[in-house]
């Protein structure tokens, strides 16, 4: 039956796909492709894991002591029958030789629709069978833990949550659907084997939905009902563009989804065009399109996008699920070489680690652990909570500076105590290079503005630092008090809210009036719609996602920037800003 589910549209495009769904149970397991070769080993080791624990509760049966209950001989037969049921074995074999998933998440893939079955029988003793059966899936999954895949998963997982591991997949396109996926997941999507994905929770500028941008794949989160009402393998299309999933769609939608599919491919091509167009408004005003990366090899999609540089490296992504293991200083030192390499001489703005929140190191740091974690040890009070850590990473930083333009950005600065701190760190960082003897770069300093204090004493951060970056995702998060990563609220995260327009004007002046370099590195700055507003505020230079710069250039190339100044001030002194934008 055909169905459509809602949600909020994260990322452009259009996917369709057959579902993956991963499992929220309380069995976190790895998932990863293998690669066709593969199939038969990964077949025996669930067969084998299987046999295991049929030997195992034989034995339990034989050794059991003569007085003991009846019920648990009983319950042991209903062990042994769901372990030896064929279909089971059968499933599991054809996830496995199929779709290449690894024998465990072919395990609990199985489980999960065969639970289903189960939820919807009448017969209340059946219904609580699935109990039984997921203890069976338990003790097979605990033997295959003792038992290693002879193909060790191609990238290290985090602890807990949904792991997943990607390379080689099949040929389906699939799609991904999860209740929740942390930044750190996301970044493994980078190999580009889901076609899009869907997740339960999130908001449109939660560092999940940000990291599905980067990747340019259709992606919708916030649909709330989507890993119960989705089952695996169900066929789903992804509109990223309306925040719509149908499921099991007519071939009559098919049709009219695959047209569409065809229309957005022709206009990224028309956009690819643009690549080598300078960026120039219409009354030749030069307008600086710079790109947001998560990895040093992201680097290559931001030059073939025609970036003039990095506006925002988010170096935490470098510190993510490594189980606590934090990269020292030589690592960090080469991933930013690479990504100064990668922009073949352009500049690039590292910002130092902003962890915490939606961001967590590794799943093992509690999100909720804190009542707000937005408003806790976030980013630069992270960074000054531990400074041994905070000057490792400013010491690879500076160095990196020493092969390149490196711009050093901090994130949530809004203490003229913690600008002074942080500068005081630095010139640590330096001293100790300097008793080391080792080399090192000049760098520009910077800071967000990404806190509402921060912009209302934008003057004093002036006086402190050579450039200044808007992170409109954190600014409109604290100014309307709205957690950027809570769909429920996600209604009310409103980019147009005079009050947030009101700062982001201040800002641009204020930094204008100064001669000082200012940039916009939220979503604000990649989001079509708000192009000509920021222009006419003064903005002349945007930092966005790589996947996003062609299209914001079709708008510069289109616009008029002096007479969007007036308008630009009517808007932002507007009650209604959105109704004047619309016009
Ligand atoms: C922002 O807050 O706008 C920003 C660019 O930083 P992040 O999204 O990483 O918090
Ligand atoms: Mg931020």
């Amino acid at each position: 039956m055909t169905f459509a589910i809602h949600g909020l549209a994260v990322s452009r495009g259009i996917a369709i796909g057959r579902a993956v769904v991963v499992a929220s149970s309380r069995m976190e397991v790895v998932h990863y492709f293998i690669r066709p070769d593969q199939v038969e080993a990964e077949i025996a080791r669930a067969r084998n894991a299987r046999n295991a624990v049929i030997d195992e509760l034989r034995r339990l049966q034989e050794e059991m002591p003569k007085d003991a209950p009846g019920e648990l001989d009983a319950l042991l037969d209903v062990h042994l029958m769901l372990l030896q049921d064929q279909a089971l074995a059968e499933a599991i074999r054809n996830w496995i030789s199929e779709r290449l998933y690894n024998a465990e998440w072919a395990l609990t893939t199985q489980l999960e629709i065969i639970s289903r079955q189960f939820d919807e029988m009448d017969d209340e003793y059946l219904r609580e069978r699935k109990a039984d059966l997921e203890q069976v899936v338990e003790r097979i999954l605990r033997h295959m833990k003792g038992a290693a895949s002879p193909i060790s998963p191609p990238m290290a997982p985090a602890e807990g949550g949904p792991q997943l591991a990607l390379e080689g997949a099949s040929e389906t396109p699939l799609v991904l659907v999860a209740q929740d996926l942390s930044p750190a997941d996301m970044l493994q999507f980078k190999s580009k084997v889901f076609a899009g994905f869907i997740t339960a929770v999130g908001g449109k500028t939660s560092h999940t939905a940000i990291v599905a941008r980067s990747m340019d794949i259709p992606a919708v989160v916030g649909a709330r009902a989507a890993s119960q009402l989705i089952r695996q393998d169900d066929w789903l299309i992804i509109d990223g563009n309306e925040g719509v999933v149908i499921v099991d769609p007519t071939p009559m939608i098919l049709a009219e989804y695959g047209f569409r599919q065809r229309q957005n491919e022709l206009e990224r091509e028309r956009l690819a065009r643009l690549r080598f167009t300078p960026s120039l408004t219409m009354d030749g005003q030069k307008v600086e399109l710079l790109a947001n990366i998560e990895q040093p090899s992201d680097g290559a999609a931001a030059v073939r996008a025609g970036a003039v540089g990095v506006g925002l490296f988010r170096s935490e992504f470098l510190f993510m699920g490594r189980s606590g293991n934090l990269p020292g200083e030589e690592e960090q030192y080469r991933a930013y070489r690479e990504a100064l390499n990668g922009m073949q001489g352009m500049p690039v703005t590292i910002r130092t680690l902003d962890v915490g929140a939606d961001k967590p190191l590794d799943k093992a740091q509690p999100k909720d652990y804190y009542l707000n974690p937005a408003l806790g040890l976030r980013a630069i009070r992270w960074s000054l909570a531990d400074t041994a850590m905070f000057r490792t990473q400013l010491r690879a930083i500076l160095r990196a500076a020493a092969h390149g333009q490196v711009k050093l950005l901090f994130p949530m600065l809004a203490h003229r105590s913690e600008i002074e701190q942080t500068l005081a760190q630095l010139r640590q960082a330096q001293s100790e290079l300097d008793v080391r003897g080792v080399a090192y770069g000049q760098v520009k300093l910077g800071a967000m503005i990404e806190i509402p204090a921060a912009a209302l004493m934008v003057r004093t951060f002036l006086r402190y630092f050579d450039f200044l970056s808007i992170g409109t995702n954190d600014l409109i998060q604290y100014t309307l008090a709205i957690d950027r990563a809570d769909e429920s609220v996600a209604h009310l995260y409103d980019p147009m809210h005079p009050a947030v327009l009101r700062l982001v004007a201040e800002v641009i002046a204020a930094a204008n009036e100064a001669g000082k370099e200012i940039s916009v590195c939220g979503e604000m700055a990649g989001d079509v719609s708000m192009t000509r507003l920021l222009l006419g505020l003064g903005l002349r230079s945007f930092s966005m996602h790589p996947a996003q710069i062609l299209a914001v250039k079709q708008e510069i190339l289109r616009a008029d920037a002096s007479k969007l100044e007036p308008w630009a001030q009517d808007v932002v002194n507007s009650d209604s800003p959105a109704e004047l934008l619309a016009h």
